[in-house]
């Protein structure tokens, strides 16, 4: 499994000289997995960095795109309208995202595509685009196959997964073991927001994407769980510690030394901090760097080296 970084940026695009380095583009990650059909994406979230993902895809000659929403604030929405995919009838396009109080993926993009907003209105590419609510976090997931495509069910206990697969949300098409799977809890922030766990099934490995998340002293039990032994843990990380403390608590993003905390907590081989602040240059984004790299020192008693690093627009990880 392998995660490519189209936006690892946070809030806004931004394009000067300081910021080149990282990167420019809002959230958008591709997770490129032998578990998923030939012809079919999987994105999560459509930041700016949608729209250079498209481009590949279309090239590509991608026909299905899977499209994890996190949230809906502007950062992780704003690529979804102009993207090649997204308006292109012969791409079917599923947009799964949270659905709280009857607002779910389809209400949120309607109204994002309504004029004077945007030319062309939801309803006129809702042949090609269907969308998931995701109002159970905890208890549904999606399996995707190679061969069998995706579903999208209710998950099963924690014994079930070795077990006999039985009752009406068990499709033998889909053995969890030859599935890549993703599974969600609920993050820290403004809004109803996922945090996606990955596991691929036929190789074991495991990524996570943590971001707007807020930072707390301690890391949360729910937390521990969902993350508990990822190969690759990607956190929002927009702030220092002091800038945290001073004037950014309760803004719903994290800081360098709490996403080591959490890698330390869950036992996270690899760390990728994202979501930089678009007021950051590359020099206070490597600081945010250092900060993390620190705390891992002091929890841990060794330097991470290359376990740890700040994620850039376009850079392509192993998992
Ligand atoms: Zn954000
Ligand atoms: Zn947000």
């Amino acid at each position: 499994m392998r995660i490519r970084f189209y936006g690892t940026r946070g809030s806004s695009p931004v394009c000067r000289d300081g910021t080149r380095r990282h990167g420019g583009n809002t959230t958008c990650l591709r997770v490129l997995s032998a578990c998923l059909p030939r012809d079919t994406a999987l994105l999560i979230d459509a930041g700016s960095g949608l729209v250079e993902a498209a481009r590949d895809l279309r090239a590509e000659g991608i026909r299905k795109v899977l499209l994890l929403m996190t949230h809906y604030h502007h950062d992780h929405t704003m690529g979804f309208p102009i993207a090649g995919t997204t308006l292109d009838p012969s791409v079917e396009v599923h947009v799964f995202g949270p659905r709280e109080d009857g607002t779910g993926p389809r209400e949120v993009f309607d109204a994002l595509m309504r004029p004077p907003h945007f030319p062309v209105p939801f309803s006129r590419i809702e042949g090609h685009v269907r969308v998931h609510g995701i109002d159970q976090m905890e208890t549904q997931r999606l399996l995707v196959h190679r061969e069998a495509g995706f579903v999208w069910q209710a998950a099963p206990g924690p014994d079930e997964e070795s077990g006999p697969r039985t009752g009406p949300d068990q499709d033998p098409r889909f053995p969890p073991s030859d599935c890549l799977r993703v599974r969600m809890t609920r993050t820290v922030h403004p809004e109803y927001t996922v945090s996606y766990r990955l596991e691929e099934g036929p190789t074991g490995r495991v990524a996570a994407l943590l971001t707007d998340h807020e930072a707390s002293d301690e890391v949360p039990d729910r937390l521990r769980t969902h993350l508990q032994g990822v190969h690759l843990l990607i956190q929002d990380a927009q702030y220092s510690h002091s800038q945290w403390k001073g004037s950014k608590a309760g803004y719903g993003h994290g800081t360098g030394a709490f996403a080591a905390q959490v890698m330390h907590a869950v036992g996270a081989v690899r760390l990728g901090l994202t979501h930089h602040d678009p007021e950051a240059d590359d020099p206070q984004v490597d600081a945010i760097r250092e900060e993390a790299r620190r705390t891992l020192v002091a929890l841990e008693g060794r330097d991470p080296g290359d376990l740890l690093f700040s994620a850039r627009d376009y850079q392509e990880e192993e998992v």
